[in-house]
C-alpha cells in the first residue's frame, strides 16, 4: 500500500538531495504520523510493503516472562512472524528497518471496561441537549484517543451501540478491537436506570441500536438478554450493586436476584457468550459469581469468601481503580458540576476499593486491566497502571500481564492477541523507557514512541531504514 511505510520505490543511493543535513537522511525517512486513514471498507490490507523489522528495543511480550533486551521483533502484513534476541532472530532482506534501541516493545495494551459513547466525564445538562447521534459520534474521536495511547482492544462495558465497532472494522475511522455490551441490564431503580428524581427517563430517546436495559423478573431478562444479543453485543453486562453515579441506590447495595443473574449467564452462554457484572457491594460480588459471570467489575467490596470464589471459579476482577479518582478529579476541577451523592459516594469507597483490589492480588485472584473510561479521559487508560502498582502491591510486570495476555485471556482472544510472538496480530506499543522500573512511562503520551495495530502504523516517532542493519543472524 503506498505511503505508508517511507520506505517504497525510493533508490535511497540518489536521494542525497533530499536528505537533511547531519542526519542520516540518505537511509532513513520519517514513517508517516497520520493514523492510517481510510483504508477501504474491508479495512484490510498490509500498511506497510513488506517485513518490517523492529530492532534493538527491550521487549516485554506480556506473558510475564523476563524482558529480552536488544530484540528483533519481525511482522509481516498483520502478524508478527519472528521474535526474540537479536542473535536469534534472522531480518529479511527487504524489511524496512525501525531502529528502537533505547525503547521498550510490548503488545498493544487491552482494556477491558470503556463506555466509548459519549462525551466524557459525568454532566447532566449537557446530557440533556445532546442529540442521541451526537452522543455516538463522540465514540469516533473517543476511540482515536485510546488506540493513539497505545491501547489497541478494548471490552466497551455498555451504552455503545455495536455499529461503532464495525465501523472501525470496517476503517471508517481509526479505533481499537472492539468487543461491545451494547446495553447496561439494571433492575428498577437499580445502577444503570437511568429514570431521574424529577420523573424523568434520560434514556427515553437513547440511540435506538442500543435496548434499553431496565428488566425485573427472569422472564424480561430472558427476553431483554436476547434483544441485546441480537442487537450484537459480544459480552452481556449486568449491575448486580448500586453505583458511585447513580442518584437511587449505594455502592452497599445488591441488585437483581441470583435467578435473574443466573437467566443472563444462561442466555449468554446459550450463543457463546459471557457476563461481566458491574458489582461493587459483597453481597452484588457474591450474587455474580454464584451466578457465573466471567467477570467482576470494580469488586469495591470484596470479603474473604469473594475472594475464595473468585479463585475458585477462576473469575477475573477488572478494578478500575481510577474511576473513583476521576470522578473527585472532575469534581473538584468543575465545583458544582456532579451531584453531591456521586461526590459523596466516590470519597466514601475510595479507599475500600483499594484495600479490596490489595487483598485480591494477595490472594492471587486473576486481574484484567480496565478503567471505565468515560467516567475520565479516554486515552489515560494506562494510569491504572500506576494505581494497580501503586495501591495493589502489583509489581509493574504483573501490571502488564494483567492489560496484556490476562486482559486477552478473559476476552477470550489470547489465540491472537495479548503476547508478542510468531502468528499473533502485530498490535504493538512502542514507549521510551522502561515500564519495569516506572510503569506510568506507559502513560506518558510524550513517552510513546510507536503504536501500531495489525500492523498498521497508528502513530509513531521513528525512523524507517530499508537496508537490514547488520546482525549476526541476517542472512
Ligand atoms: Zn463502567
Amino acid at each position: 500500500m503506498p505511503g505508508t511505510n517511507g520506505s517504497h520505490d525510493h533508490d535511497h543511493d540518489h536521494d542525497h538531495s533530499h536528505a537533511h543535513d547531519g542526519q542520516h537522511a540518505h537511509e532513513t525517512q520519517p514513517v508517516p504520523l497520520a493514523l492510517q486513514p481510510y483504508r477501504g471498507l474491508t479495512g484490510s490490507g498490509a500498511p506497510f510493503d513488506g517485513p518490517v523489522a523492529i530492532v534493538g528495543a527491550r521487549l516485554i511480550d506480556g506473558s510475564g516472562a523476563d524482558p529480552v533486551d536488544d530484540a528483533v521483533l519481525v511482522f509481516e502484513g498483520e502478524r508478527i512472524t519472528a521474535t526474540g534476541h537479536r542473535d536469534t532472530v534472522a531480518i529479511p532482506r527487504d524489511a524496512a528497518i525501525l531502529d528502537a534501541a533505547g525503547k521498550t516493545l510490548l503488545p498493544g495494551l487491552i482494556d477491558c471496561h470503556v463506555h466509548f459513547r459519549g462525551a466524557w466525564g459525568y454532566d447532566l445538562l449537557r446530557s440533556l441537549v445532546t442529540p442521541p447521534s451526537l452522543g455516538t459520534l463522540y465514540a469516533v474521536p473517543n476511540a482515536r484517543a485510546t488506540l493513539e495511547a497505545g491501547i489497541t482492544t478494548v471490552r466497551d462495558a455498555g451504552g455503545t451501540p455495536a455499529a461503532v465497532k464495525q465501523a472501525i472494522d470496517r476503517g471508517l475511522f481509526p479505533g481499537p478491537r472492539m468487543l461491545v455490551a451494547v446495553s447496561l441490564l439494571s433492575q428498577t431503580g437499580g445502577h444503570g436506570d437511568s429514570f431521574m428524581p424529577c420523573c424523568i427517563d434520560l434514556r427515553d430517546n437513547g440511540p435506538v441500536d442500543v435496548p434499553k436495559g431496565v428488566v425485573d423478573g427472569t422472564d424480561e431478562m430472558r427476553h431483554k438478554v436476547r434483544e441485546i444479543l441480537r442487537a450484537g453485543a459480544d459480552w452481556i453486562k449486568l449491575c448486580t450493586s448500586g453505583g458511585v453515579l447513580s442518584a437511587a441506590d449505594a455502592p452497599e447495595s445488591a441488585q437483581f436476584t441470583v435467578e435473574e443473574i443466573a437467566v443472563a449467564v444462561y442466555e449468554a452462554a446459550a450463543q457463546d457468550k459471557r457476563c461481566m457484572a458491574h458489582a461493587q457491594s459483597t453481597r452484588g460480588i457474591k450474587n455474580a459469581l454464584a451466578a457465573g459471570i466471567a467477570s467482576i467489575e470494580h469488586g469495591i467490596y470484596l470479603d474473604d469468601e469473594a475472594i475464595q470464589m473468585m479463585l475458585d471459579r477462576g473469575v477475573y476482577l477488572v478494578p478500575t481503580l481510577v474511576a473513583p479518582q476521576d470522578v473527585i478529579e472532575l469534581a473538584e476541577a468543575r465545583p458544582g458540576l456532579l451531584p453531591a451523592y456521586a461526590i459523596e459516594k466516590a470519597r466514601h469507597v475510595i479507599d475500600a476499593h483499594r484495600a479490596s483490589f490489595r487483598r485480591a492480588v494477595q490472594a492471587g485472584v486473576k486481574v484484567a486491566m480496565g478503567t471505565d473510561s468515560g467516567v475520565g479521559p479516554h486515552g489515560g487508560n494506562a494510569r491504572e497502571l500506576g494505581l494497580m502498582v501503586e495501591h495493589g502491591g502489583m509489581t509493574p510486570m504483573q501490571a502488564i500481564v494483567a492489560t496484556t495476555r490476562s486482559a486477552a485471556e478473559l476476552l477470550r482472544l489470547d489465540a491472537d492477541l495479548g503476547t508478542l510472538a510468531p502468528g499473533k496480530y502485530a498490535d504493538l506499543l512502542m514507549v521510551d523507557g522502561d515500564p519495569l522500573a516506572d510503569v506510568r512511562v506507559l502513560a506518558d503520551p510524550a513517552r510513546i514512541a510507536f503504536v501500531a495495530k495489525g500492523g498498521a502504523a497508528v502513530r509513531s516517532t521513528l525512523t524507517a531504514a530499508k537496508r537490514p542493519v547488520p546482525t549476526a543472524a541476517a542472512h
